[in-house]
């Protein structure tokens, strides 16, 4: 069903501590973790709680969570003293545009000049 747990997703098992991750906030509905292999001297996820296979799928699914995940987002930018500098959120969705994990998942990258357009 929507939303469950999924034996075989890693994001659902660092929502029940089953494997470890840097948490930075939580709330009722997300997770913010930083992330394993950093692409920015800040780099942290937030997640919903509920598994979704992607940003648009729980969008769909669950509005207040997806809401809930760009609010932590901001949050965690402002945790992270990057709102003066500016910071980037991305939602990679699908393989070809480098999901590697597919439990929805925000990424909040700061603390370093960003380029535009991405690669
Ligand atoms: P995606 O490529 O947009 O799906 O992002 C997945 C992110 O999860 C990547 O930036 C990975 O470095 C990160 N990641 C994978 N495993 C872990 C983990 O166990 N803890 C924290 N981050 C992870």
């Amino acid at each position: 069903m929507a939303g469950e747990p999924q034996t075989d997703c890693l994001f659902c098992k660092i929502v029940t501590g089953d494997i470890p991750a840097t948490i930075v906030r939580e709330s009722a509905t997300t997770v913010a973790f930083r992330d394993i292999n950093p692409q920015a001297p800040s780099h942290v996820l937030v997640i919903p709680k509920a598994h979704y296979p992607d940003a648009a799928s729980l969008a769909a699914g669950d509005p207040q969570a997806a809401a809930d995940v760009l609010r932590e987002a901001g949050l965690v930018a402002a945790d992270e003293k990057l709102t003066e500098t500016g910071y980037r959120i991305v939602l990679n969705t699908g393989a070809g545009a480098g999901q590697t994990v597919f439990h929805a998942h925000a990424h909040v990258l700061g603390g370093r000049g960003m380029q535009w357009p991405p690669g």
